[in-house]
């Protein structure tokens, strides 16, 4: 038998030992959650819906455990991780409220009546990454149930303690047996499996552009339809008119938040020239305020990253002799520790290119609108990004001119259970969340009823 060890990224102890699925434990999975679906898409929709609700109550219930286990495998300060586990409850809330209005339609035809009902897919993967382990998982699981669907979670190798707890308190508060199952394991094996078992109707995946574009290959040769949450290197935007103190302020949680590893990251500032050095020099003191440090400790406000090896690809964006415009502290001791950083990039330099997913933010300076919106575009990626101008005008030509799916105007707010979220370019394919997360996991049918007279 495989089994991962678990390790505590801010101490660097041995926190659990998460045995590997199989690729025959996956087979028997899927069957499960088949036999499981057809009993859960059988039920009355009210039922379904009462079931998720009280799925949510639990998660509800078990908030601080799911946080401390969150801080113990993934090094998220406890302040984060509460919100976290919060959003679970949150997304299972909203996503009940979607059963009971999962309508079809009924469209004007001649001799009859045509309707369409929304039907579920079946057997849903869901595949997580390391750095919001909870959040993602929930954000493809609660809609894929809602719509009455099975879902395989398979967490990232390094985060699968929330997953399993997840899944024993769905089963707890009254899904069916094998509804939702947690398979922890490798990418290439257990992930692999999953992604081209022909049980397995869709498949949701949120991780780096790479990986997303191989499973959209395996998906392709079995058609099967794909939701892909990918990288990001989102700029942020300040122009000269904007309340530059408050952009300044704003601006450290938005590359440092969950210490950079996260897909939305701002972490190209680009600032109009005539403010470049007085933003600088309050990006300089809010940085600071950004306390590194031991995650349970309710006033950190950044942990460590997630594993060694994350840190020294991290390091590879930072040469030695980098002219590191600000640079932040960090703990002495274990742990995977990267200190905030903010460079001042070329906008072709790597750093200013890549995602770095790491507390390592570049900013440069634009000479007007074009050059703030060409240097925004500038990237493959096109997930999300902020504006700050007090020009309600600008503010929206700007945000219509930046190639991303997710814009903030003078906040760096974008993800929300109640709105769509998705990438434009390399970030991503399809939408997840928002009044429409249930639709992405439903097929059209099509009935014609004749009314015409029988003989
Ligand atoms: P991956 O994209 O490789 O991993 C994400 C998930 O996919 C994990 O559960 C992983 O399992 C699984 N996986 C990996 N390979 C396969 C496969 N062939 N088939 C099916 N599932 C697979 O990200 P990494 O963890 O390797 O991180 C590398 C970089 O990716 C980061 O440094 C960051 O830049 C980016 N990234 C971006 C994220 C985002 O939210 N946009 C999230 C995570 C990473 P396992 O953990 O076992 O490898």
């Amino acid at each position: 038998m495989h089994e991962h060890r678990i390790v505590n990224p801010a101490t660097e102890e041995v926190v659990a030992t998460v045995a590997a699925t199989t690729p025959a434990e996956v087979d028997a999975a899927v069957a499960r959650a088949a036999a499981a679906q057809r009993r859960w898409a059988a039920l009355p929709p009210a039922d379904r819906a009462r079931l998720l609700r009280r799925f949510a109550a639990a998660v509800d219930d078990h908030r601080e455990e799911l946080a401390q286990l969150e801080v113990r495998e993934a090094g998220h300060p406890v302040t984060n991780a509460r919100w976290e586990a919060g959003n679970v409850r949150d997304l299972l809330d909203y996503a009940a409220g979607g059963v009971e209005r999962l309508t079809g339609r009924q469209i004007p035809v001649d001799g009859g009546i045509d309707l369409t009902f929304a039907e579920p897919l079946g057997v849903v993967a869901v595949i997580a990454p390391w750095n919001f382990p909870m959040p993602v998982a929930a954000w493809g699981t609660a809609p894929a149930l809602a719509a009455g669907n099975a879902v395989l979670l398979k967490p990232a190798e390094a985060t699968p303690l929330t997953a399993l707890r997840l899944a024993e308190l769905g089963l707890a508060a009254g899904l069916p047996e094998g509804l939702f199952q947690a398979l922890p394991g490798d990418g290439p094996v257990t992930g692999t499996a999953l992604v081209g078992h022909p049980g397995v109707a869709k498949v949701v995946f949120t991780g780096s552009t790479e990986t997303g574009a191989e499973i959209m290959a395996a998906c392709a040769r079995q058609v099967k339809p794909v939701t892909l949450e990918l990288g990001g290197k989102s700029p942020n935007v300040v122009f000269a008119d904007a309340d530059v103190e408050a952009a300044a302020a704003a601006a450290p949680a938005s590359f440092l938040d969950n210490t950079g590893q996260d897909c939305c990251a701002r972490s190209r500032i680009l600032v109009e020239h005539g403010v470049y050095d007085r933003f600088l020099e309050l990006l300089e003191a809010a940085v600071k305020t950004f306390r590194a440090g031991d995650p349970a400790a309710e006033e950190t406000r950044m942990g460590p990253l997630i594993s060694a090896a994350h840190r020294e690809r991290v390091r590879s964006y930072v040469p030695e002799d980098a002219p590191a415009a600000i640079r932040g502290e960090i703990p002495a001791g274990p742990g995977y520790w990267y200190p905030a950083t903010v460079l001042e990039a070329a906008p072709e330099d790597r750093a200013a290119v890549e995602e770095i997913f790491g507390p390592v933010a570049v900013i440069m300076p634009f000479e007007d609108e074009d050059d703030a919106v060409r240097l925004a575009n500038a990237t493959d990626y096109g997930l999300s990004g902020s504006v700050w101008t007090r020009d309600a005008g600008r503010a929206l030509r700007v945000s219509r001119s930046i190639a991303a799916g997710n814009l903030s105007v003078n906040s760096h707010s974008s993800v929300r259970y109640s709105t769509p979220f998705g990438g434009y370019r390399r970030s991503g394919l399809g939408r997840e969340l928002g009044p429409d997360a249930l639709t992405a996991f439903t097929q059209t049918k099509n009935v014609f009823l004749s009314t015409e007279e029988q003989q």
